[in-house]
């Protein structure tokens, strides 16, 4: 595996590469979830594949939380080695936001709604950094989690609207054995707040099968959360608000937040 670390060295390993190229975009610390998604990139037809590791700091809301964020590049580069990855692409800040950088990109619409309120800035940041990893590396495709749903919205969005050349593809979301949906964050959790993270997952479902979402959020809260960012039944495509009885692919949305770690998960409904 070739591990880079600045845009021009990455253009050149990339232009070695030959054949269908996969790009992962992570922020590293990875587990299954992440590494699912290079199988689910491979199924898709990549031949050759790219991981970016990049704790992109535009796209948090509070300092403290990026100063948090785990954080193993050795540990990360051996599990991408171990699953056959072709390039490692590990930027610092100063590398994809050198002095004078001036741009940002937003994505009206669904960024409007859920994410885009509980973490102002946050989106402008994702669409950002996404559009400048797939500049880069010009992949054919270019592989997100369902785990963030609306920010798989958003970039489905920004790629059709910048005409960015790859390919966008959807991997679906892995889970622990609980249900609980794997998450770099839940290294943060108490084993007493990693018992509590299931009831996440559980209330999603319970709306999907036609639960009032608020008196879920309020179950969360009874059952230890320390609050409920929002529960909500959705328009998969739109993320606007949808009434259960409405003939359109839905998804139940939540955000909540065990002690000091803040879990974000979805379901289909
Ligand atoms: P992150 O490192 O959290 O920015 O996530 C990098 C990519 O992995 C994003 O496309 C996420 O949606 C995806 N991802 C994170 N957790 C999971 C999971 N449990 N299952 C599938 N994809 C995931």
């Amino acid at each position: 595996m070739i591990r880079t670390t600045t845009p021009a060295a990455l253009a050149e390993a990339r232009a070695a590469l030959e054949g269908h190229v996969g790009l992962v975009p992570t922020m590293g610390a990875l587990h299954d979830g992440h590494l699912s998604l290079i199988d689910v990139a491979r199924r898709a037809g990549a031949r050759r594949i790219v991981v970016s590791v990049f704790v992109n700091p535009t796209q948090f809301d509070r300092a403290d939380d990026l100063a948090a964020y785990p954080r193993d590049l050795d540990a990360d580069a051996a599990a991408l080695a171990d699953a056959g990855v072709d390039l490692l692409y590990a930027p610092d800040a100063a590398a994809m936001y050198p002095d004078g950088f001036a741009t940002s990109v937003t994505v009206d619409g669904v960024s409007a709604r859920w994410e885009g309120v509980h973490r102002p800035g946050h989106f402008a940041g994702v669409a950002t950094v996404v559009t400048k990893l797939i500049n880069q590396t010009r992949p054919d495709i270019a592989v997100f989690g369902e785990k963030d749903w609306q920010q798989l919205a958003l970039i489905r969005r920004c790629a059709a609207d910048l005409d960015l050349t790859a390919r966008i593809v959807a991997g679906p979301t892995i889970r622990a054995a609980d249900g609980v949906a794997l998450a770099s964050r839940n290294a943060g959790l108490t084993a007493a707040q990693r018992a509590l993270a299931p009831t996440l997952h559980q209330a999603l479902r319970a709306v999907a099968a036609g639960a009032d979402p608020a008196a879920e959020a309020d179950s969360l809260l009874r059952n230890g959360f320390a609050s409920v960012d929002y529960l909500a039944l959705v328009d998969a495509a739109t993320l606007e608000p949808v009434d259960p009885a409405a003939r359109v692919e839905k998804r139940v949305l939540g955000a909540a937040w065990l002690g000091a770690v803040r879990l974000i998960d979805n379901v289909a409904a």
